[in-house]
C-alpha cells in the first residue's frame, strides 16, 4: 500500500529504530537526523515517517505531510541559530539521490554557491 514500510529501505529502518541515527528532531510524521557524511557544519536529513520514493509523490499523495517536512526544516535551522540555510530533494539518479524515501537535506553553516554543482 502507497506509504507503507519498505523492507529494503535504509530510512524505513531509522524511522522504525532498527538502525542507529543520530535524531534531532521526531514528531508525529517525520524524523529529523544528521548525516552520516556531512557537506556542511549543520546536514540534517528530514524525512517523513511514511515511504513514497521522493517529495513529489510525497506531496501528491500526503500533502500535510510533506508540509511537515517543510515545517521541521524551520524548526531544525532554528534549533542550529541558522539565519540562512538551503533544502535540496535530490530527484531521481541524474541529481544524485541514492536513498529513494523523500528526504530533505537542511545544508547551512557554510557559505553557499549558486548555481549549486
Ligand atoms: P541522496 O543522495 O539520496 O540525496 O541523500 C542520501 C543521503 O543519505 C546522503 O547524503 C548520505 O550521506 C545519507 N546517508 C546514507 N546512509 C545513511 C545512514 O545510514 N545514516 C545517515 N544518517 N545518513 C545516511
Ligand atoms: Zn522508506
Amino acid at each position: 500500500m502507497a506509504g507503507e514500510p519498505q523492507e529494503d529501505c535504509l530510512f524505513c529502518k531509522i524511522v522504525e529504530g532498527h538502525i542507529p541515527a543520530d535524531v534531532v528532531r521526531e514528531t508525529e510524521t517525520t524524523v529529523a537526523f544528521r548525516d552520516i557524511n556531512p557537506q556542511a557544519p549543520t546536514h540534517v536529513l528530514v524525512i517523513p515517517k511514511v515511504h513514497y520514493a521522493n517529495a513529489a509523490e510525497l506531496a501528491a499523495a500526503e500533502p500535510q505531510i510533506a508540509a511537515d517536512v517543510l515545517r521541521e526544516a524551520q524548526a531544525v535551522a532554528d534549533e542550529d541559530k541558522l539565519d540562512s540555510y538551503r533544502i535540496v530533494f535530490n530527484t531521481g539518479t541524474g541529481a544524485g539521490q541514492t536513498v529513494w524515501h523523500t528526504h530533505a537535506h537542511i545544508l547551512g553553516g557554510r557559505g553557499m554557491q549558486w548555481p549549486p554543482g
